[in-house]
């Protein structure tokens, strides 16, 4: 995971020239959108921000400004008029062998803590959201929004009666696979290609156990058979938590048209992402890539990195960004998945997913402060504020009703 997201995370932050695009907002209209926002109930579906939470020096009620490794935190949510989100226990995967499978599942049980202790540390900011009525509430009340969500479900693999407990601690969205296969079901990227053609019969069986807990499943990440076998099988509509459009850019990890179509004839919704390789072709050169490696041995490894090195990280990969150009996807990329998105499903069945914290962002929209030239995006489109609503959380919410009205009417 490191040099994907690294080389990804917010080099621009720091003050480097932003590429020259054709979208911006004038200081008025920027204006009028946050504060359509800070009335609007504005919600992110996937936060990998609960990976910061036990960072060396990381105080999510500290303001982070231009490191590398930070783009959430609760002075700027306040800024970028974020009410919060799925907050997402992700966890990288090891080799599938019995001892990965427990470093997983303890992995997974470590930043359910984390995400808990957050809550307990802070209940004046932020509190923990079961239900779809839930958030309006918590907003309401003045606090940040938290669902909880899984983002790779590796760390069920030994014991998957442990969506059990995840659910009673909060759970309510679950991806099945990440990057790799896993033995729940196949990845959209894994260079080995397709191992169970879809989901496994152990994913089957951990699928259909979320849904009777009345949890939303998340396609992101996971591959096209895995999404005809969700919709096959389904009695509820699913979500993909963040991804784009496979029309605009041909990857792995996007949603081509048929299948939007199926997913919002079922009820479901698509969260726009803004993860850069996902909306062009970033890949990098051989020399930009050893440059970017270089940084990692001298700065030492992502995931254990204090906080305030990424201050460092952020310089560095920002002089790189002067020595050794790559192609980045620009603010104009963003939104022409987006544009092409909302053309083909309506804005009834998309949503926002920016996967920050997890290698989202773009220049121009380095973090949670720049939400605004979202809405108003929306605005110069012409949505109107019900529909701009929706795409900020009316939606995502609309499938979590659906699935937790289906999964209290099973209940004996
Ligand atoms: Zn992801």
């Amino acid at each position: 995971m490191s040099l994907r997201r690294l080389s990804l995370l917010l080099a621009l932050a720091l003050g480097a020239p932003l590429s020259v695009h054709a979208v911006d907002f004038s200081a008025a209209e920027l204006a009028r959108a946050k504060a359509l926002q800070q009335r609007l109930l504005t919600l992110d579906s996937h936060l990998d921000t609960p990976a910061n939470l036990a960072r060396p020096g990381f105080d999510i009620t500290h303001r982070h400004d231009h490191n590398a490794l930070s783009q959430v935190d609760y002075p700027r949510m306040l800024d970028g008029a974020l009410d919060g989100g799925f907050w997402a226990i992700y966890t990288d995967q090891g080799d599938r062998s019995d001892a990965a499978h427990l470093v997983e599942r303890d992995h997974g049980l470590r930043r359910l803590m984390d995400i808990r202790e957050m809550l307990a540390a802070h209940p004046d900011r932020f509190q923990l959201a079961l239900t779809a009525d839930d958030a309006a509430r918590i907003k309401a009340a003045g606090k940040r929004v938290v669902y909880i969500s899984m983002e790779n479900a590796s760390p069920l693999v030994a014991d998957p009666s442990l969506l059990g407990f995840y659910h009673a601690a909060g759970l309510r969205l679950l991806s099945t696979v990440h990057f790799a296969n896993n033995e729940f079901a196949d990845s959209a990227t894994d260079p080995k290609g397709a191992e169970w053609n879809g989901l496994s019969p152990a994913g089957k069986a951990l699928v259909e156990q979320a849904v009777k807990l009345g949890i939303v499943i998340d396609q992101s990440h996971a591959s096209d058979a895995v999404f005809d076998d969700l919709l096959a099988m389904l009695p509820v509509p699913f979500i993909l938590s963040h991804s784009a459009s496979k029309a605009v850019f041909d990857h792995p990890r996007n949603l081509d048209d048929a299948r939007l179509r199926q997913l919002a004839a079922k009820g479901g919704v698509i969260q726009v992402n803004a993860y850069g390789g996902y909306l062009v072709d970033e890949t990098p050169r051989e020399e930009r890539r050893q440059a970017e490696q270089e940084i990692e041995r001298r700065l030492g490894s992502w995931d254990d990195m204090p906080i305030e090195k990424g201050v460092e990280l952020a310089r560095a990969m920002a002089e790189l960004d002067q020595r050794i150009p790559r192609r980045r996807a620009t603010l104009d990329d963003f939104f022409v998945h987006f544009g092409h998105l909302l053309d083909v499903v309506g804005p009834a069945h998309v949503g926002i997913g920016m996967d920050w914290d997890g290698g989202g962002g773009l220049p121009g929209m380095a973090d949670v402060t720049d939400l605004p030239r979202i809405t108003a995006w929306l605005q110069q489109r012409g949505l109107s504020e019900a529909q701009i609503a929706g795409i900020w959380s009316g939606n995502v919410l609309r499938v979590m009703r659906q699935a937790q009205d289906y999964a209290a009417k099973q209940a004996p």
